[in-house]
This record gives structure tokens, sequence and C-alpha cells, in this order.
């Protein structure tokens, strides 16, 4: 690490608890230290030491196109000089609400919050309040943001109540919680056996990317769509990783499922802080003012973030983006397999789109307790390896790589190289 980052992270400790603004960018599970970044160009990231990065990171997903996207930028720059905020509604609002509704069909109706926590915890309130019932179900190893109610544990059995993942939640508020594992039919149809008529719903990531990328069973999600309309539960999608990455249409697209509700967030908001809940029209229209189901929020569809999101899907639209994403993507994949083989390694690789995981397991990755059987002290040298060399990766195991519209097949390359090298010094 470079010298004027060790000082801003020394005068960060001081005033930020672990000098962060979100935990998993102290880089602690990679026996790393934060790196303090001065911009980003392209598929690039620029330290305050002047150090240049191929960013794996993409900040955690929300630029497929990349660092300072001229579009992007164009569109923050005109907005900001009408003004910051309103709190009164604005045109933007209504195009980047239509513009979503267009490429997504499930979404009839939406309302524009400023980040996927807000989206989630907000649908979990629609919810249960559209079903009149408490209980939600969700999976092991999906992150849904930082909302009470989700943070959760999985209890000592199948099918029992969560306890919370953080002191501060009382059992109270996750006593509603069931946490169950993913890909696993049998433990959910038990779940709704037990419960069924208390369930308000089930949400899920349907390409989980919070646990590394795991990929749903064949007919996973079928299942759940059939089993939520069963028991008159909703079936709730956090796309906020896969929305706009997996496609126009998300996962729910590539799948051809239709969720009751979807959350968004991330790649919707170009950079800037947009989430977004939508959802069947009869739900939506629960929400207040419309309903009586109280949400809000005194920047929610704020003009510049709402522009660079716009700005975003804008270039999205444009023919072409998601087959040269995949082949970019594709090409990483086939290389990194090519590299394993060479060097007589297994360990697995998951890959859905420009979302990817190199796990450090020999074990297929399935669920949580799959992915809790890699090699995460050797995950770490390869991360401080890798930086080393100059890319930059999501500071984890459990996270995905994301690939941009930026990054080019020299990149991927560049990236190639490293990871022999790497992969050979530490075996
Ligand atoms: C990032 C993420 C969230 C939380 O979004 P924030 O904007 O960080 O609050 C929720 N769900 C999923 C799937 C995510 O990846």
């Amino acid at each position: 690490m470079g010298l004027r980052s060790k000082v801003f992270y020394e005068r960060a400790l001081k005033v930020i608890p672990g000098g962060v603004n979100s935990p998993v960018r102290a880089c602690r599970a990679v026996k790393g230290e934060p790196i303090f970044f001065e911009k980003g160009e392209g598929a690039y990231l620029i330290d305050v030491d002047g150090n240049r990065y191929l960013d794996y990171v993409c900040s955690w997903g929300p630029l497929i196109l990349g660092h300072a996207h001229p579009e992007v930028i164009a569109g923050i720059y005109f907005a900001s000089k009408k003004g910051t905020s309103f709190g009164a509604p604005t045109w933007l609002e209504v195009e980047l609400a239509e513009l979503i509704k267009s490429c997504i069909p499930s979404i009839e109706k939406l309302r524009l919050v400023n980040s996927g926590t807000e989206a989630t915890m907000s649908a979990i309130r629609l919810a249960r309040a559209y079903t009149g019932r408490k209980k939600i179900i969700k999976f092991e190893g999906c992150y849904h943001g930082h909302v009470d109610s989700l943070l959760v544990k999985a209890g000592s059995g199948l099918a029992t109540f969560g306890i919370p993942a953080s002191p501060g939640i009382p059992e109270e508020l996750t006593a509603h919680t069931l946490n169950l594992p993913f890909n696993d039919f049998e433990a959910v149809k038990k779940a709704f056996e037990t419960y069924g008529r208390e369930v308000a719903g089930v949400i899920v990531e349907p390409v989980p990317g919070n646990m590394g990328v795991v990929l749903p069973k064949e007919s996973f999600l079928e299942f759940l769509r059939e089993i939520t309309q069963k028991y008159e539960a909703l079936l709730i999608f956090d796309e906020v990783i896969t929305g706009f990455r997996l496609g126009l249409s998300g996962a729910q697209g590539r799948y051809n499922i239709s969720p009751d509700l979807t959350c968004l967030g991330k790649i919707i908001g170009g950079g800037l802080p947009v989430g977004a809940y939508g959802g069947k029209e009869e739900i939506m229209n629960l929400v207040a003012p419309e309903g009586p189901v109280y949400q809000a929020g005194t920047l929610s569809g704020n003009p510049i973030a709402v522009s660079a999101g716009l700005a975003t899907l804008k270039e999205l639209l444009k023919p072409g983006t998601y087959e040269k994403l995949e082949k970019v993507s594709h090409f990483l994949e086939e290389e990194l397999k090519e590299v394993l083989k060479s060097l007589g390694l297994s360990y697995r690789i998951s890959r859905a789109g420009s979302m990817l995981t190199l796990f450090f397991t020999e074990k297929e990755v399935i669920n949580f307790e799959t992915a809790l059987s890699c090699d995460t002290e050797k995950f770490a040298l390869f991360w401080q390896g890798m930086l080393k060399e100059g890319i930059y990766l999501p500071p984890s195991q459990f996270e995905a790589w994301f690939i941009s519209l930026a990054h080019k097949e020299e990149d991927i390359n560049q990236t190639i190289k490293a990871v022999y090298k790497v992969l050979k010094e530490i075996g």
C-alpha cells in the first residue's frame, strides 16, 4: 500500500469506525488495508499514490459502463447545473421509471428510493401489508442490504426461525424470518408445509452474488414461483446486482420468471445512490399516498442521481452491449480455466454473464455451506498477489468480480498473465 493511502487510512481510523463507510472496503478478509482512490478511468482505478489498477470491483456492480463514462458524467453535469434537489417531482424520475418498466415486464409500477437496502426493506413491508402475513423466507448467503429483519443467521435446524446476525437487532425483529439453504427444494417445501399460510413472501437473489456467484439449480426459480403461488405468498426477486447486469430484463428475463416484486439498485443509479422496488400494480397501489403503506425519502428520485442512471440505461439499450459483455466475460472464464488446468488446480469458476467468482475449493458451490469450503487463506494470498500485479479484485472470496463494457480483450490477457503468475507462486 502506498504512503498516502496509509496516511489517509490512519486519519480515517480516528474519525470513521474501521476507517471505512462500508465494512468490506477495509480489506480485512484478505489481511489487507484499504486503498484510497483518486479517480477512475474506464476499467482502471488510480489511487492517491498514483498506482494504477485494473478494476474488477466496479463499485460493487453499478459501473457496468466502467468509470467516468462520458455520457454519465454529462448527465450528472447538465442535471446539476439546474439545481441539486427540489423535494418535488421532476420529469427525469418519470423517464427512469418508464424505462425500467419497459425493460422489466413484471414491473407495472415502481417507486424510486436511495439504495438497495431501502428497496428490500420497503418490499418486505409491502409484502407483509399486501398478504396480511408476517413471515419471510430468505436464503443463507443471500444479502439483501442491512435491513434488521433480513440480517439473520440460520437457526439450529431447518424450518426454525433466524437469530440476529448482529448485535442491536432484537430477536423479535428476526423472529419472523426463516433462513433456508439456497437451491434446496426440500427445505423450501418443508417450510411451506409447516408455515405456509403465514408466509408473506420469499425474497431471493435469483443468481446470488453475495456468497460469490452461485447459479440456481435447474428449475429452482420456477419451483419458488410455483410454491409461492400455491400458498399465496409473494415472490420477491432481489435484483439489486442482477438487474440490468444479466440483460435488460435482469435474471427474471434470463430465466423467464415473473416475480411479484422486484428490488433494484446499483446499475440503475449508474454510480449514484438510486434504488427501486416495483411489481404488480395491484400490490404497488398499496404504497402511500395511493395506499396505506408508508414509505418516503427526502432525496428519493434525486435529479442528479436519476440522470446518472438514465444515461447508464440508455447506453445499455444500444444494440449489442450484452453480447459484448458476454464475449469478454466468456473469454475471461475460458482463459481462467486454461490457467487452472495448466497448473493442475481444480478450483471452481462460477459465472453468470459479467459476474464471476473463482472459488478456492474443489467442491461445486451450490449454496452458502459449500461456499464456506473455500480456502480463504489462499484467497487472501491470491488477492494480495493480484494487487501487486496491478489487478484490483473484490477483497473477499465471497464476492463477484464484475466485468464492465470498458474491459477489453487486452485487459483480460493482462489479468490472465497475472493469475498464472500468482497461482504458480501460491499453488
Ligand atoms: C448491494 C446489495 C443490496 C444492498 O444495496 P445497498 O445499495 O448497498 O443498500 C441489496 N441486495 C443485493 C442483492 C445487493 O447486492
